[in-house]
Formats: C-alpha cells, structure tokens, sequence
C-alpha cells in the first residue's frame, strides 16, 4: 500500500504534461520519408496524417500516407480554419489536420509533423513549443545527385528545387535541430536522441517526480522497525 500520493500531487502540482509536436522539415530529396519510416520503428510517436490534393502514388493508400481529396474539400477545410497549417507544392496543396493533433498531444502523445519548410514555419509561429527539425544534406552536389538519380523530375525542376534548399539552407536559425542526412542509422539515432531527451524534461517527468514522493507504507513499518532496533543497540 502506497501512501502520501495526495500529498506528491501537492508537492508537484496536478498538471498533465502535453506531448511535444515535432516537426520534420527539409528539402524536397533529403530523405524525411524514409527518416520518418525509421524513426518510428524505434520511438513510439503519433504521426500526423496531411491533406494533399494530390493523386495517389502506386501502392499509397488513403488514411495511411495521406488523406487524399479533391480542391474542394480542402478548400473547405482551409476555410473552416481546420488545418494547423498548409501549403501549396509544386502544383497540388497539403495541410495537417488540426484537430487529431490537438487531441493526441492533450493525451500526452508525442506527434511528428513530416512536412515542407514553408508549412514547418508556419507551425512555428501558431506554436512556439513545437520542435522544428531541419534535415539537411550532407551538400548540395549529394542532394542534386540523389534528385537526378530518383528521376522523378525535369532537369530544370531539380535546379529548381537546388536553388530553393539553398535558400532554405540559410533560414537555418529559424529551426530549434539540424540533422545531417548522410548515413541514415546515424540521422534516425540524431533524431531519436532529440525526441527521447525532450521526454525528460522536467514538466514531463511529473509521474516520475510524484513517485519519486511516495513512502511505501509496509516498507515503511519494516525500515521503523529496523531503525528501532538501531536504536535500542546504542
Ligand atoms: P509528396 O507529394 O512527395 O508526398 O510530398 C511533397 C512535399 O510535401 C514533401 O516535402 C512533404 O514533406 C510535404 N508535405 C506533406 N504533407 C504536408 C503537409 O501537411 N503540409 C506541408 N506544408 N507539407 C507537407
């Protein structure tokens, strides 16, 4: 039996911490999606599903890697204020859906944004808390090396996209981490010590701290006891 649990929570205070909201941001090619695949096989998160008008890649599936509709719906969304933040890329628009990320952090869950940089500053703003992590390349050559080698844009797209990681390369100090995508184990291990060292601040250790509080009632007797007999052989 436990007692002096009311008296912790009086000590400490009631509040229950919130989750952290962690957002992964970078340029187009610098691997978050196959960061983000990783990291959540080692680290238990709540990961924020997007809205993209965009179609469905092969082997992409609905509620699973986006939500997938059509301008109008995510017109409606944006105007009803439901998005936490959005963006337009490269012809089609995503945005995160506000209202399960509010009610996951409430629960005290972890949730990771993976998303483009101009939507990771709008969360900056609406959410000074939030955790912004920028992925960078290990150069720009390697991020044009693996845009060229995906094949999945123009020659001229892919210069596109170079000259925009420069410049967003240089809005750096807007972001809380910086992590270098170059051996992948290394990036998601940067990037799992990150989150992991965020749950250990104080406002989130308060359970720690309220059992750290508690007397244990029947060791108690069993210490009483010991220090009487302590007591009785001076
Ligand atoms: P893709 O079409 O290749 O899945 O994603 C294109 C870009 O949009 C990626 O950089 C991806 O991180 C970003 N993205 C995905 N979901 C969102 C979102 O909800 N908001 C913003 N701002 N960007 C997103």
């Amino acid at each position: 039996m436990q007692y002096s649990r009311v008296r912790a929570k009086r000590v400490l205070g009631r509040n229950m911490a919130a989750g952290d909201l962690i957002v992964m941001t970078g340029a187009s090619g610098v691997g978050k999606g196959t960061l983000r695949a990783r990291l959540m096989e080692t680290v238990k998160l709540h990961y924020s599903i997007s809205m993209t008008t965009r179609p469905p890649r092969p082997g992409e599936r609905h509620g699973v890697d986006y939500w997938f509709v059509d301008e109008e719906t995510f017109e409606r969304t944006r105007a009803g204020g439901g998005f936490l933040e959005w963006a337009s890329y490269v012809d089609h628009s995503y945005g995160t859906p506000k209202e399960p990320v509010e009610k996951a952090l409430a629960r005290g869950e972890d949730v990771l944004l993976e998303i483009e940089v101009q939507g990771a500053l709008q969360v900056a703003k609406n959410k000074p808390d939030a955790v912004l992590i920028f992925i960078v390349p290990p150069s720009l050559s390697e991020l044009r090396q693996r845009l060229l080698l995906r094949g999945k844009d123009s020659l001229e797209k892919i210069e596109k996209r170079l000259r925009r990681a420069e410049e967003e390369i240089g809005q750096a100090e807007k972001f809380d981490y910086v992590v270098v995508n170059d051996v992948l184990k290394d990036a998601v291990s940067d990037l799992k010590r990150i989150i992991l060292s965020r749950r250990r601040i104080v406002k989130r250790m308060q359970p720690a701290l309220e059992r750290a509080l508690v007397r244990d009632a029947d060791l108690e007797a069993e210490l009483n006891e010991i220090a009487a007999r302590l007591q009785g052989r001076k």
